[in-house]
């Protein structure tokens, strides 16, 4: 393994992904109205830059050309996770799953954005205050709320092959930091292992909970192939409980007739699998094709990954009717 220089590890992976050049006339939502991302701006001394007490989203807008329409796909599965993060953290958002889809649905519009985007909502322990208790004390530590959006392709290389490692850092633990919840804080965890894969000369990292057992991703959740199934970690190996994790489970029954196990994963399961994949709303369905410096199965992408990988595109561009339910038209 070649270690990177920091210039090298900070190239995108692919041109629409520039994490610098986020363009700052883009319309967000915030304190309640649609305005430019310049102006959308917190105080330093706001609870959640200090102490990380934030919770957040990541959903993906397709862009289907033929049809000039955007899909937003699960929104309201996002909206209902948001909701239960603001729940792990004692976050009171005064908004309906139903009217955070019209506000994004709406600030979408307003962008009429041609290619496929990202959409990061917000919420956030608002107050100007010290102590990282998180009660809301006679309104002085309220609720905020806001909504991103940015062009976004691919998070990771989705064609060639991810070659990963298994980081040193372990997952934030559920009785620690809770992982089932997108929490701010906990994204230390994620920066973390990400980082030194990358400065080591890794695609992405695979992280172990404390009890050395496989719990997914930095920032995407891991399935592999033994004997034609698919195997992924519970929900209690300190997983966030994703959505596109969901999507691939039902996609890979319905369509193919592939059962997934969702048990506990040893490490060295890992090295013997057939196959290996991320997913995620910014990875998408991502084949890893190295782990740990041994090739998983052929080395190739392997044959189930690219058929899901496949199918899932097809999926969240509106173009497959039966689950056309889960792409919300934005025009
Ligand atoms: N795990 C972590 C830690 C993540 O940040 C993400 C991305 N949201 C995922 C898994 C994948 O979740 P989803 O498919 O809902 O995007």
């Amino acid at each position: 393994m070649t270690e990177k220089t920091i210039e090298e590890a900070e190239k995108p992976v692919s041109k629409d992904c520039n994490y610098e050049g986020i363009d700052l006339d883009l319309i967000s939502y915030f304190g309640g109205k649609f305005i430019p991302l310049r102006e959308a701006n917190v105080n330093i001394m706001t609870h959640a830059f200090q102490y990380g007490t934030g919770v957040f989203e990541g959903i993906r807008g397709y862009y289907n050309a033929e049809e000039k329409q955007m899909y937003i796909f699960r929104m309201k599965e996002h909206y209902e996770r948001l909701h239960n993060s603001c729940k792990l953290i004692r976050l009171e958002l005064d908004k309906t799953v139903d009217e955070l889809c019209k506000i994004t649905v709406e600030l979408m519009k307003r962008n009429k954005p041609e290619c496929d985007m990202y959409i990061r909502p917000n919420v956030y322990k608002a107050g100007i205050v010290v102590g990282p208790s998180l009660i809301n004390k006679n309104g002085g530590n309220p609720t905020g709320l806001s909504i991103c959006t940015m062009p976004m392709g691919d998070y990771v290389d989705i064609s060639k092959g991810l070659h990963v490692c298994v980081s040193s850092w372990f997952r934030v633990e559920d009785n620690a930091l809770p992982a089932r919840g997108k929490i701010q804080g906990s994204y230390v965890n994620a920066a973390l292992s990400k980082t030194d894969a990358l400065l080591t000369g890794f695609d992405d990292s695979i992280v172990l909970s404390g009890d050395g057992h496989v719990s997914e991703g930095s920032a995407m959740n891991l399935f592999i192939v033994r004997d034609g199934k698919l195997i992924t970690s519970g929900v209690a190996s300190n997983i966030l409980e994703g959505i596109t994790r969901a999507t691939i489970i039902e996609l890979a029954k319905n369509e193919f007739g592939i059962e997934t196990m969702e048990r506990q994963i040893d490490r060295t399961e890992l090295y013997v699998a057939d196959e290996a994949f991320f997913c995620g709303t910014g990875a998408q369905v991502s084949p890893i094709t190295k782990i740990d410096n041994r090739e998983v199965g052929t080395g190739k992408p392997g044959a189930i990954s690219k058929k899901l990988q496949d199918l899932y595109f097809d999926v969240v561009k509106g173009k497959k009717a039966k689950y056309k339910n889960w792409c919300e038209p934005v025009f």
